[in-house]
């Protein structure tokens, strides 16, 4: 089989789980973007996406993701979707249209010098840590409403969510209503914030059953990654 009929029925089978997702939840289809998160696999295998119509790109990684979106030849929207260093902001900023990795107050600003360098406005969703393990990325649920109204200051940041990823042999219901718990919070003060980016290959039913709006998915679209990757 070629790579582009492996992606291609891959991704068949996905929007099928994801449809049966959404029955189950009594929700409808339209109320989730799918992004492919294709870390550690090859620009190649992005540009087939966008042939077989994946509109939305997930990466985990600087420099990785700038040299895919430097050799990706269709127009896509870039999602930022890893852990993120203030030094490495300004750089993200030049390719990715969302960040979904805000996890702390000291982000805010160089995010936003660097998309008021490369002249755009970049949405930002605040990455909240569901599990009480502090060595976790994410911020904990109580530092999350400053960080909202830093986002929300900034001239070129748009606050526009929260993300989370199911801890590590968690209940994923559990910690996912959790979010959309964080995600209400945030709402009232930020109406437009409604974006909730939850569920991964292993665990999107749970994520669409708590209300997700944004689904990330790598494996189950690209395969298995290298235990390195
Ligand atoms: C890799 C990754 C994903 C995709 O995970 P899969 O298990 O491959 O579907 C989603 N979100 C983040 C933050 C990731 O790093």
């Amino acid at each position: 089989m070629s790579r582009r009929d492996e992606l291609r029925t891959n991704l068949e089978t996905l929007e099928r789980r994801i449809e049966a997702a959404c029955s189950m939840a009594g929700r409808h289809r339209e109320e989730l973007t799918l992004i492919v998160v294709t870390k550690t696999y090859p620009a190649t295998d992005v540009d087939l996406l966008a042939e077989l119509g994946v509109t939305n790109v997930g990466e985990n990684r600087h420099p990785e993701a700038g040299n895919k979106f430097a050799e990706v030849d269709h127009d896509l929207r870039w999602h930022f979707v890893g852990g993120l260093q203030s030094n490495k902001a300004a750089a993200v900023c030049r390719y990715a249209d969302v960040i979904h990795s805000v996890d702390r107050l000291k982000l805010v600003p160089a995010i936003d010098k660097g998309a008021r360098a490369a002249g755009r406005v970049i949405d930002c969703l605040i990455q909240v840590s569901l599990s009480d393990d502090e060595g976790r990325s994410g911020a904990v649920p109580d530092a999350v409403m400053g960080i909202a109204a830093a986002i929300e200051s900034a001239d070129a940041m748009r606050l526009t969510g929260v993300m989370a990823v199911a801890p590590l042999g968690a209940d994923p219901d559990e910690a996912f209503v959790r979010l959309k718990n964080v995600s209400e919070r945030v709402e009232v003060a930020h109406p437009d914030a409604t974006d909730i980016s939850a569920g991964m290959s292993g665990d999107l039913e749970a994520a669409v059953k708590a209300g997700a709006t944004h689904l990330r998915i790598g494996r189950s679209v690209l395969g298995a990654r290298p235990a390195t990757g």
